[in-house]
This record gives structure tokens, C-alpha cells and sequence, in this order.
């Protein structure tokens, strides 16, 4: 027997394996299993080459629970170890400033075991005491017991082992017993080693007998050794990609579109990845993608690896290239994983191209189910906009798709203002906006559609990109002036008739909460409708802006200002002119003879005092001043006061501004029943 002290350059390595790697106790199966596996694979490889010319018998790798012994045993019948490799491969660790590293990355238990190599090590997170009973596959090799108790000496023996490889028999200790149970194990194993390339067995398969399930005589294979990402994309059907997404995304609906990744340079790297149908933000973080390394699972955090836009996407990416042992800031700064992040995104983007070419009907049934990833990638990378600009989509509220270049072709003839800008007219909403994008579609404008949950900045987005193009909101103007191909034209209303007009319509408008209404007067023609409301696109996109970004709360506190624009071609609001004149001059010529008199007083104190000093003016002067405006303040109220009460009984005005309103969704309540019923009453 030879006794010994593993070779670690600090005191105790044991205390610390033990403090540090709390969090992450689980893993030392990973780490165990995939030597074996590692054995196995080497065993294969020196068959292959002639250096090994034995038998090499079923090669698979067990895994065994003894309750009464307290131990977890891994065994494989892979290349095994002699005396001489156990001390150079287990004894001799070497442990350079060993403290100062532990000290830093704590709570990453994946740095300390990939810096040290200390894969096997890791066993005594979990473990009292480890037990190494292995057999060379070296002709004339002796088995060597090599067993340890968690302090720095070890023991090694020779001992009698029928059969070649190695037995790692792991002592559990008290804290880590769940490490004794069938299901945390099994769990376990289907976490990390599900798609390792050599069977791991762990018990036997059950059956249903006399009411309970008993074990049967075959051996239960966790795994499936040939994932379909390991195979190439020739071999497999389409059912076999689905079928394997449903392998790691148990439950989900059917995938829409999956891409085979497979570079081997600049850097190794297998994977599939799938585009998952999303309804609902219940979906989005169901099922991640996640990284292997050689077929070991890793983890399924792949920040970094993956750009960000990808981040919703599903299935598995496998590289023994990305660093996986360490830290995950270093994981974002390595220039290897950036490369591997740029590769993905440029083989997604291929990928989509590929299949709006060959399918474009499909890709645009699909298309509201993948442009959110495509939105975002747009908007967050720069490359991937180049690349996505030849097969993003533009849907119009007929339900049609086009591309950005056959839309700017489609819309160039009429949707060109008089400056030569090419105008998007889109709406946000069908039903709400119905009546505006009538109007724009009567008049042979097209209108898109942007409903999208990223729509307002891929709009923002996409002004910048087009030439000479911009955006407008179909409900943000009237029909006539969303377009603009000439000079407007004139509204002829004296300064008289545009007091009275105003004061009309502005008393009328019921109160809308949070909401503020100017009255505006268009020459729109006969055939355009007499009233209508509209909002302006630039204070709609500062409180829409306002809403997601803190510091522009300003504007999400102003009322939402709209515009009564009031068609004075329409004969319904020549009506109203004409009636109010009608009604009122009696008790307005009056007014309006004071009011001039006194407008006139107002302009000669105010052209008397034009070049003088403050203190150069009599005193009398400023106060004749003061009481003029006064009293044609005084004045204008009465005026209004005479309007207003006109308007209260005049049902015509009520009915146009009622409609104005309905037709943009904005008449609720009180306000509406008022209008049903003053409809019955006006028929
Ligand atoms: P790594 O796997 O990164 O080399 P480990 O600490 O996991 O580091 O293992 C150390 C070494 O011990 C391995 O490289 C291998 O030579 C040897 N070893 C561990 N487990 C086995 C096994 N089951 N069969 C043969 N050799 C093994
Ligand atoms: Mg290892």
C-alpha cells in the first residue's frame, strides 16, 4: 500500500472546494459521468487506431445507488487508469494562487472547476470520502484502489478487478443525501447528460404489474446518443427536427421555422435553432436555448453567446470552443464568443431569406408570428437590419404583404407631397381608425397596418433608414392635408364669422377627460365630411414616447390636444354660418359696433405710446389703456355669451361634432346617449 499527500501547493484545497462551491453542488455528476464518458471515447478512439487491440465489449456508463452503503457509484468500462497515471492525473494538481482565484469567483463554481481542472475534484462538494477502483486498459496493467477521505492524504492499493475501467465510488456525506435518492439523480442526469454520446444507464425500466410499478430486466438508457443537432442536416426530415424540439420543449406548439447551425471554423460549433410559436408572454420564457459542450449540458443562460434579439429563440447550441468555465463578464468580452454571436445572427438571417424565397406564401402566413424577433433584431443590430431588409414584411389593412422595395414602388405615384417626400400612411388600430382609413383608402392611398408591440420604434426606426420618407398616422390629419400635393386652400370667413364659428362649435364639444379640443377651419370641398377631429402626429408620438421614457414625463402630463376641424365648403357648415348670422345679429351688431369702438381706441393709445418711454406716458393715458382692453374683454364674453347660448339649441352643430366624434371612438357615456336620442328626435 502507498500513502501519500495530493500534491496541492496550498494547505488544504479540501475546505475550500467544500466553502466555495455551495451553490452549485449539483454538478460534480456532470463533471464524473463526462470523465467516464471521456474514457469511454478515448477506449473507442485507440481501438481505432490500432493502439488498442482487446475486445471492446458493451461500452456504456452506470450509474448506481446503494442506500445502505451511502454511495453513488459512476463506473464505465472506458481506458482506466494505472498506478502511474493516477498520480500523475489525480495526485498532481497543480494549484497556482489557488486563494486569491477561489476568493474571486466564489459563487461561480464553473470558474474554480474549469481554472483548476479540478473536474473530478468536485466530488467533494458532496462527498466524505471517494473511492477510485479502476483497471487499465494497458496489457499486464494491475487494478489500483485509490481512495481519499477529504483531507489532503490519500491512499492507494492494489486490488483484484475483473473487469477493465474504473468504478468512481462517491461516499455521500450527511448534507448532501438527497444525492441518495432515485428521483434527484435521475433528474440529474437528464439534466446534464441526456444527449452524451455514450448510453448512461441508471436502474432498469419499470412496467405496470398487479397495480404498482416493478422493475423490469432491461437496463434504463437516459439518453439519446445522436441528437439530431450531431447529424448532418442531409439526413434529417422535417419530422425529425420537430420531433426533436419536442424532445427539449415537451408541451410546446410547433415550431415555425428551425435553422442547423454547423461551423467547424473559425471556431467548432453545432446547433439547432428553432423560432417558437409565441401566443402568449406566459410562452416567452417557458424554454430557453441551451449550450452543450461536447453533448455535456452547460447551462441555458446564453447571454452573450446568443445576440440579444435571439434570446427568444429555442433549441441548442453545442461548442467546446466557448469558455465555458468561466466567469460570465468574461464570456461577453471574449472575442471568440462575439464571432460566434455574429455568426448566428448572420445564419438566421440567411435562413429567413432562404425561405421567403423558396416559400413566400408560408413566410408570410408566418410572418406576424416572427416579426417580433425581426422587429427587434432590426432595431438592435445594425448588420442584421441590412440583411433583413430584403424580406421584412409591410402588411397593409387589406391583409397584403410587401416588401420595404415593392411598397415605396407601390406608393410612389400617389403618396408623394408636393416637396417630393414619399408618405407611409399607416393605423394602429382597424376598428378604432375605420372611418380614417376609409377615407384615405377612397381617395387611393394605401394604409399599413402597425399594431406590433415594437411597431412605434420600428417606425422611428425606419423614417431614418428611408430617403426622403416619412410616417404619418392615418387619423392624424383629414384626407386632404395627410398628403400634402399643393398649396391648402383658402378658407374664406371674415374675422366676424370665424368668432362666431368658433365660439359655436368650441361651446358644443362635450368634455372629454384629459382632453382638449382647438377648432380649426379647413376648405376641404363639398365631398369631404362636414366635421372632423383629428390629432397631431408629433404631440401623439411625444406622449407615446413619454409614456416609456421617465425623463420626457412632461408631455405625458399634457391633455391630449385635438383638433375640431370644421370643412367651411360643406353646406351643413355653411348652414350653420348663415343660421347663427341669422339668429344673432340682432343682439351681436350692437356688440360688435362697441367692440370696434373701442378696438379702435385700443389701437390709437396703443400707436400713441408706440416710441415712448414707460415714464413718458401720462398716467391718464395708461389708464385709459387698461379700462379699453378691459372693457373689450367685456365685450368678446358677451359676444361669446350670445354664441354660445345660440349654439345650446342649435341640434345641427351638436349632431356634426357628435359624428366627428363617433366615427373616432371617442363619444362615450352620457354624451352618446345624448346623441342617440337627439338623433330619434331630429328624424
Ligand atoms: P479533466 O476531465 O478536465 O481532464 P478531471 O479532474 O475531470 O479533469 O479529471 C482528471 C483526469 O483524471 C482526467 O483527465 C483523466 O485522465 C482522469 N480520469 C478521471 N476520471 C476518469 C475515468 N473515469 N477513467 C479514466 N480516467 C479518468
Ligand atoms: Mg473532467
Amino acid at each position: 500500500m502507498q500513502k501519500g499527500t495530493i500534491g496541492v501547493t496550498t494547505d488544504n484545497i479540501f475546505p475550500i472546494i467544500k466553502k466555495f462551491l455551495y451553490s452549485d453542488h449539483e454538478i460534480f455528476l456532470r463533471e464524473v459521468v463526462s470523465n467516464a464518458v471521456d474514457a469511454t471515447q478515448k477506449l473507442k478512439t485507440l481501438s481505432s487506431v490500432g493502439e488498442f487491440k482487446g475486445e471492446l465489449g458493451t461500452l456504456d456508463v452506470r450509474v448506481a445507488i446503494d442506500k445502505e452503503a451511502g454511495t453513488l457509484t459512476i463506473s464505465d468500462s472506458g481506458v482506466g487508469m494505472t498506478a502511474d497515471e493516477i498520480e500523475r492525473y489525480i495526485n498532481q494538481i497543480a494549484f497556482s494562487g489557488a486563494e486569491e482565484f477561489v476568493e474571486k469567483y466564489k459563487n461561480d463554481a464553473n470558474a474554480i472547476i474549469g481554472h483548476f481542472g479540478l473536474g473530478f475534484y468536485s466530488t467533494f462538494m458532496v462527498s466524505k470520502k471517494v473511492e477510485i477502483r479502476t483497471l487499465s486498459f494497458r496489457e499486464g496493467a494491475k487494478a489500483v484502489q485509490w481512495s481519499c477521505d477529504g483531507t489532503p492524504s490519500f491512499e492507494m492499493t492494489e486490488i483484484e478487478k475483473a473487469n477493465r475501467g474504473t468504478d468512481i465510488i462517491l461516499y455521500i456525506d450527511d448534507e448532501n443525501k438527497e444525492f441518495l435518492e432515485t428521483q434527484r439523480v435521475e433528474t440529474l442526469l437528464r439534466k446534464y447528460c441526456r444527449f452524451l454520446p455514450v448510453p448512461i444507464i441508471f436502474g432498469k425500466e419499470q412496467e405496470w404489474k398487479d397495480g404498482k410499478y416493478v422493475d423490469t430486466d432491461v437496463d434504463k438508457v437516459i439518453n439519446n446518443l445522436t441528437p439530431a443537432w450531431t447529424r448532418k442536416p442531409t439526413e434529417l426530415t422535417d419530422e425529425d427536427y420537430r420531433e426533436f424540439y419536442h424532445e427539449i420543449c415537451p408541451g410546446a406548439d410547433e415550431p415555425l421555422f428551425w435553422i442547423h447551425l454547423n461551423v467547424d471554423y473559425p471556431f467548432n460549433l453545432t446547433g439547432i435553432l428553432y423560432f417558437p410559436k409565441i401566443k402568449s408572454n406566459l410562452d416567452l420564457n417557458r424554454y430557453k436555448i441551451q449550450l452543450y459542450c461536447n453533448q455535456v449540458y452547460v447551462t441555458d443562460s446564453v447571454e452573450g453567446v446568443v445576440p440579444d434579439f435571439l434570446m427568444l429563440l429555442q433549441g441548442v447550441i453545442d461548442s467546446p470552443d466557448i469558455p465555458l468555465n468561466v466567469s460570465r463578464s468574461y464570456l461577453q468580452s471574449d472575442s471568440n464568443v462575439k464571432k460566434i454571436s455574429t455568426y448566428i445572427t448572420k445564419k438566421v438571417a440567411d435562413r429567413l431569406q432562404e425561405i421567403f424565397n423558396s416559400d413566400r406564401k408560408q413566410f408570410e402566413e408566418k410572418w406576424n408570428d416572427i416579426k417580433l424577433f425581426i422587429e427587434y433584431g432590426m432595431l438592435s443590430d445594425e448588420k442584421f437590419y441590412e440583411r433583413a431588409a430584403k424580406f421584412a414584411l409591410l402588411q397593409n389593412t387589406d391583409a397584403k404583404f410587401f416588401t420595404f422595395e415593392e411598397y415605396k414602388n407601390i406608393i410612389a405615384a400617389e403618396q408623394t407631397d408636393k416637396d417630393g417626400n414619399l408618405i407611409y400612411l399607416y393605423a394602429t388600430d382597424k376598428t378604432a381608425q375605420y372611418s380614417y382609413i376609409e377615407a384615405a383608402t377612397a381617395r387611393g392611398y394605401d394604409v399599413l397596418l402597425m399594431d406590433g408591440q415594437l411597431d412605434s420604434h420600428y417606425i422611428g426606426m425606419l423614417e431614418q433608414k428611408f430617403e426622403k420618407s416619412r410616417f404619418v398616422r392615418v387619423d392624424s390629419d383629414v384626407v386632404d392635408n395627410l398628403i400634402r400635393k399643393e398649396n391648402s386652400r383658402e378658407v374664406k370667413l371674415t374675422t366676424q364669422e370665424r368668432e362666431a364659428m368658433t365660439t359655436v362649435f368650441k361651446s358644443q364639444i362635450p368634455t372629454i377627460e384629459k382632453g382638449e379640443f382647438m377648432v380649426m377651419f379647413e376648405a376641404l370641398g363639398e365631398n369631404s365630411a362636414p366635421v372632423m377631429i383629428t390629432q397631431s402626429e408629433y404631440m401623439r408620438r411625444m406622449k407615446e414616447m413619454a409614456a416609456v421614457q421617465p425623463g420626457m414625463s412632461f408631455y405625458g402630463e399634457l391633455p391630449d390636444t385635438f383638433n375640431l376641424i370644421v370643412n367651411t365648403d360643406h353646406p351643413l357648415c355653411k348652414k350653420v354660418l348663415a343660421d347663427t348670422d341669422v339668429a344673432c345679429n340682432e343682439a351681436i351688431a350692437p356688440i360688435v359696433s362697441k367692440l370696434d369702438a373701442v378696438n379702435a381706441e385700443i389701437a390709437r393709445l396703443n400707436n400713441e405710446r408706440k416710441d415712448k418711454k414707460d415714464e413718458e406716458i401720462p398716467v391718464a393715458d395708461k389708464e385709459a389703456l387698461r379700462n379699453a382692453e378691459n372693457e373689450a374683454a367685456y365685450l368678446r364674453k358677451q359676444q361669446e355669451g350670445v354664441y354660445s347660448e345660440y349654439a345650446q339649441n342649435n341640434n345641427l352643430v351638436k349632431q356634426l361634432i357628435d359624428l366627428a366624434l363617433l366615427s373616432n371612438n371617442m363619444l362615450r357615456g352620457e354624451a352618446l346617449s345624448r346623441f342617440v336620442k337627439r338623433s330619434f328626435d331630429m328624424l
